[in-house]
């Protein structure tokens, strides 16, 4: 399934920073052994942990039709992270470990999305479990924890996890200390570019031309506007998740929609807000929420105590509840090394190992 995802146009027009990227990219790979070899120690003497990948971009003297026509469309296209260049050059370089610049990669998924994970991992307790049901507010007292839902009816438990983003859980906390204030606030969302979705299956939206987009992409992505990173991006899920092939119908997420979408044909709209992986909250505010981590019967999982994507926010959930007594109940040992790997950056030595 490797397709090219660049316009033949573009790539000839940026070809030799396309080249120069990639030259770059090989330094960048090769500083990454250090992270890849799951020791802190070694990941910590990575530079390029501590250096933007805007700052890199700068100094390699790459163009902003490079930066803005190829590589930001994969990042917020894959991974919706906006300030991508504000991330350290290090992870950037990580996750184009996954994602190639100048071809399509297939994606492992779950069959029927990461609903199913979560569906069958409460199957023995899903009465014990409430939906729609948002949170106010969180009190904590000496012995117990009260939550408040938004009519105003509570309930006791022994410890609370706030699994939201950062500055959702600052609004429900009451009395935050003054640590969890800070940290809680320093994490930074970004809600004003790309932050729309349509769930549809409306696939007129799509150009009619001869790439046949909607049997062969992973997605359409239209830049409109003056600012050069205003992006309307059609997710076409079908050709990505096997299982949403089963559909008689497209299977479409459009970000950012400005085109005409039949409304007969929407299933969700949906807002959103990005965390931003800048050099200051990977080096500093994640290493830091050890130290607010089971202090007042309080813990947090989600993608500002880790790294923002679906399989590492699960890994925090189940890192936070081994934390609090758990089994880990997995057999593969890779899997195992990188949930102890993950599990150290976040709760350092207090982690207990799988
Ligand atoms: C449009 C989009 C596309 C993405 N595509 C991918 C992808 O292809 N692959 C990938 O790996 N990652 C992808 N991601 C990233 C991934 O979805 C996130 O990293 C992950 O969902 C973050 O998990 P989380 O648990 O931190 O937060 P969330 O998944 O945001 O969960 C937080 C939950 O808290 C709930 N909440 C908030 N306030 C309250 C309250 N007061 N009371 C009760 N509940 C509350 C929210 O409703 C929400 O359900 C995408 C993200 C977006 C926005």
């Amino acid at each position: 399934m490797k397709r090219s995802m660049i316009d033949s146009d573009i790539r000839r027009q940026l070809q030799p920073e396309i080249e120069k990227f990639q030259r770059i990219l090989k330094r960048l790979k090769w500083f990454g052994q250090l992270s890849r070899s799951r020791s802190k120690l070694l990941n910590a003497l990575n530079p390029f942990n501590y250096v933007s990948m805007g700052t890199v971009l700068n100094l390699g003297g790459l163009s902003g039709d490079f930066r803005y026509k190829i590589l930001k469309p994969m990042f917020v296209n894959f991974l919706m992270a906006t300030n991508v260049f504000d991330m350290p050059a290090a992870l950037f370089a990580r996750y184009l470990e996954f994602f190639d610049i100048e071809t399509a990669t297939p994606m492992q998924t779950w069959d029927q999305g990461t609903q199913r994970i979560y569906r069958e991992l409460s199957a023995d307790f899903r009465d014990k479990i409430y939906l729609g049901r948002p949170v106010r507010k969180v009190y904590r007292g000496d012995s117990d924890v009260v939550v408040e839902d938004e009519n105003g009816q509570t309930e006791t438990f022994d410890e609370v996890i706030f699994a939201c983003n950062a500055n959702q859980t600052l609004m429900m906390l009451d009395k935050p200390t003054f640590l969890e204030r800070w940290l809680l606030s320093s994490i930074r969302y970004e809600s004003e570019l790309h932050n729309h979705t349509i769930i549809h299956s409306d696939a007129s939206i799509l150009p009619d031309t001869d790439v046949k987009e909607l049997d062969t992409r992973s997605n359409h992505i239209e830049q409109y506007g003056a600012r050069p990173d205003n992006y309307e991006i059609t997710y076409i899920m079908h050709n990505q998740q096997p299982w949403a092939k089963r559909s008689d119908k497209p299977c479409l997420v459009t970000y950012n929609p400005i085109s005409r979408i039949d409304e007969g044909k929407i299933i969700k709209k949906w807002w959103f807000q990005h965390i931003v992986h800048d050099v200051r909250h990977v080096t500093l505010l994640v290493p830091m929420f050890r130290f607010v981590q089971g202090k007042r019967r309080t813990w947090h999982c989600g993608a500002h105590t880790l790294i923002n994507s679906q399989e590492t926010c699960f890994v925090t959930g189940l890192v936070t509840a081994r934390q609090l007594g758990a089994d880990y109940p997995f057999q593969d040992p890779e899997a195992r090394k990188w949930f102890n790997f993950y599990g150290r950056v976040m709760y350092g030595w207090r982690l207990r190992k799988a």
